[in-house]
């Protein structure tokens, strides 16, 4: 047969997740931990596979040592956490259980674009809430929503990514004291927020919190997340996930540095102080405009960012991300927040860039220089 059969419907309005491998020096797209494991937590690791991992075993379908361990770090029971594959998979288990054709998920953007990419592909109704020009849930249009849609998920990432805002915890008490739907509270970067919704969980049986071992634990490149929820939640998410989706080296490794994490805290300081000098480094240069961030990464706002974005790729070797083209972040961009070193060649390559646009603006040439032109747009 020379031709195929179209897919689901579904996907003609769904663009693929960007994750293009864009080579750079500096690589602060995809708000990753500047640092790869501690040197302890990795030689005890390749202690580990030289000694006993059964690599030729299946794994554990539910993660069950590291479940353990999650459930008493966070004071709840192994049947409240769930483990897996990255905090995506955990999303669309989500989404798989509490989703699907005829039922609705609440979703505020800009926001982290998996929510509405998974909804969609699961056929289930997206409700869009857009946040306030300052990137803060409009509470009143949420609750309106709430009351109106009457939707099955509310999806809410705390601190927001890529704003770096962060939701009062009051709203979100409204939020789950107004709905019965599942409220997922996305706290992927919780560990740079130091804030939580844990201690609403037993109050709010509809409250699931999910977490990550990509950001604070250096662990992006093996894939682990978790769900912290009721444990007839977790239940139902254990039908509809992959069995086998934590393989073995992630579960033995996500193990070692949860078991460590306090060794994560200093890097953890580090990235705070580092995101304080983003935060101030770009707030001094004129025609930026930097947005708090709660998290490990600060948007802000330049005319002419795609420009911007080529400049630091192209002369400066620097890569961060493109919003330009996402509805309500028009001339943003999203650095993370990398090693002091890392953070410092940004700040230098963003004030000479900005710099020389001056200089062009102020002999009244066009500010788009010439090989942006050839090159066409971003
Ligand atoms: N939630 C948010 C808000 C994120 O930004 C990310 C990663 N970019 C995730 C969840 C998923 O992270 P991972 O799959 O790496 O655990």
């Amino acid at each position: 047969m020379k031709k195929i059969r179209p897919p689901r419907p579904e996907l003609e309005d769904i663009e693929a997740y960007e994750a293009k491998d864009i080579r750079a020096e500096v690589r602060l797209s995809a708000n990753e931990n500047p640092r790869n494991l501690p040197g302890e937590i990795l030689d005890k690791l390749a202690e580990r596979v030289r000694e006993n991992i059964d690599f030729n075993r299946y794994p554990d379908p539910l993660s069950t040592r590291l479940r353990e361990m999650i459930a008493e770090a966070n004071g709840l029971e192994p049947g409240n956490v769930l483990v897996g594959n990255g905090g995506d998979e955990i999303i669309l288990d989500v989404i798989l259980a509490w989703g699907g054709p005829g039922r609705k998920l609440v979703d505020l953007p800009p926001t982290f674009a998996m929510y509405g990419i998974d909804a969609r592909m699961t056929g289930t109704r997206v409700v869009e809430v857009p946040r306030t020009s300052d990137f803060d849930v409009d509470g009143p249009s949420l609750l309106a929503a709430i009351k109106d849609q009457k939707p099955d998920i509310v999806v809410i990432s705390n601190p927001n990514n890529p704003t770096g805002t962060m939701t009062p915890e009051t709203l979100l008490i409204d939020v789950l004291k107004a709905t019965d739907a599942l409220v997922l509270v996305d706290e992927a970067y919780f560990e740079f927020s130091r804030q939580t919704m844990r201690p609403h969980m037993e109050r709010h049986r509809n409250l699931a919190i999910l977490r990550t071992f990509s950001k604070a634990f250096s662990l992006a490149g093996l894939r682990a997340g978790y769900l912290l929820a009721h444990e007839s939640v977790i239940r139902e998410l254990t039908k509809v996930r992959q069995p086998y989706s934590v393989n073995r080296f992630t579960q033995v490794a996500a193990s070692l540095a949860f078991r460590e994490r306090v060794v994560f805290e200093a890097g953890i300081r580090e990235t705070m102080r580092n995101r304080d000098l983003i935060v101030h480094g770009l707030g001094a240069i004129p025609g930026v405009e930097v947005f708090p961030s709660e998290a490990n990464y600060v948007l802000f706002r330049v005319k002419q960012a795609s420009a911007v974005w080529r400049d630091l790729l192209h002369d400066h070797s620097v890569l961060i991300r493109d919003f330009t083209r996402t509805p309500g972040l028009e001339d943003c961009l999203r650095v993370t927040v990398g090693s002091e070193d890392e953070v410092q060649r940004f700040l230098r390559a963003m004030d000479e860039i900005m710099t020389s646009k001056r200089a062009v603006s102020h002999f009244g040439m066009n500010m788009t220089s010439s090989r942006h032109m050839k090159k066409g747009g971003e």
